[in-house]
């Protein structure tokens, strides 16, 4: 469908789990965090009558996000409904990579497309550093059993770090240079404790920069008009894969946002800075049929917000972490 800014809605992003196996310094924090209560997350029940609801809408992708969204109970039974649901042609996951070396095989059958692994460094004391655990070798391992499970168009996210990560700008991108991966390259955005952790973002301007000096002139790849996300795509000469750049801060992408966000405890949000939103759990809960819920989503989507305002302290934030919206 459309909202009021003639933009289609055709991709929701689900966070199933507000759980996580790593916990990375500007999406979480270290302490102190208040697990939901099962019953207050959604069951799959309810996410799959969501789901089906929004692809009468005209939903036809979903990706599945967290937390980590490895660690629910039953994934795999879910991804094999979701699989099923009439209208929804792409089904991926974002994930931290830890569980992929038990998983990545059961995924691919149970109808994964895509996966999209965050990595933010190959250096083990900057991975620890970064995520509090000490499992990139897992991480690696799972990348590996991504390929051997038949995955293609594999991403890699990286949030590059002043000071932190910087040398991995280029370490992360030579994945690209044999294999057909694409490594994405993501502006630190101020979400929940991500400013407050005192890591601050290198501008992609600069990320550009780093990249060009080290591999000359980048040819820019046309990614069709189908589904499209908001990465910019390059490839370095000589390179199998590609390189993208999510500059969410500098260059804004809302006037071709295609998407909604489903939280783990069911509410849905429009943007993913602004608190605006639906609470379809509640809508659920309090009884609603199929009409209805229909009808609220529908109206919801329509009044999706026109742009994000991440650098304007007048407008209203959502207090939410990354964690409890899925990035
Ligand atoms: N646990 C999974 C993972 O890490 O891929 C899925 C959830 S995680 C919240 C999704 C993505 O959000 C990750 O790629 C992570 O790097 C990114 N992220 C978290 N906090 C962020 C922030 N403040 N700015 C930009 N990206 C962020
Ligand atoms: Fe967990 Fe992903 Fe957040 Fe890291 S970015 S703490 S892996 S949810």
């Amino acid at each position: 469908m459309q909202d009021r800014f003639q933009r289609n809605i055709e991709y929701v992003r689900i966070s199933v789990t507000d759980l996580c196996n790593l916990r990375c310094r500007y999406c979480m924090p270290g302490q102190g965090i208040r697990k939901m209560r099962h019953e207050d997350i959604l069951s799959f029940d309810e996410i799959l009558r969501i789901v089906r609801a929004l692809a009468e809408l005209g939903v036809r992708k979903v990706r599945l996000t967290g937390g980590e969204p490895l660690v629910r109970k039953g994934i795999l039974e879910l991804i094999k409904e979701i699989r099923h649901i009439e209208g929804i042609e792409v089904l991926s996951l974002t994930t931290n990579g830890v569980l992929l070396p038990e998983m990545a095989t059961d995924l691919r059958s149970a109808g994964v497309d895509y996966v999209n692994v965050s990595l933010d460094t190959l250096d083990e004391d900057t991975f620890s550093f970064l995520t509090r655990r000490p499992l990139l070798a897992k991480v690696k391992e799972g990348l590996q059993a991504l390929e051997e499970a038949g995955f293609t168009d594999t991403k890699i996210n990286c949030v590059p770090l002043a000071g932190v990560n910087e040398a991995d700008v280029l370490k992360l991108a030579e994945l690209a240079r044999s294999k057909p991966l694409k490594v994405r390259y993501i502006e630190l955005m101020p979400v929940g404790c991500a400013y407050r952790s005192g890591l601050r973002g290198i501008p992609m301007d600069e990320v550009r920069r780093m990249l060009k000096e080290a591999y000359g002139a980048f040819v820019q790849v046309g990614q069709g008009k189908s589904l499209r996300g908001p990465a910019e795509y390059v490839r370095p000469a000589g390179f199998a894969g590609q390189l993208g750049f999510i500059d969410a801060m500098g260059h804004k992408f809302c006037n071709s946002c295609n998407r909604v966000r489903l939280t783990a405890e069911g509410f849905l949000k429009l943007c993913l800075h602004a608190g605006a939103g639906l609470d379809v759990r509640d809508l659920l809960r309090l009884g609603a049929d199929d009409r209805k819920l229909l009808e609220a989503l529908s109206q919801a989507i329509y009044h999706k917000p026109a742009e994000h305002y991440f650098l304007d302290a007048d407008k209203e934030q959502d207090s939410r972490y990354m964690y409890q919206v899925g990035g």
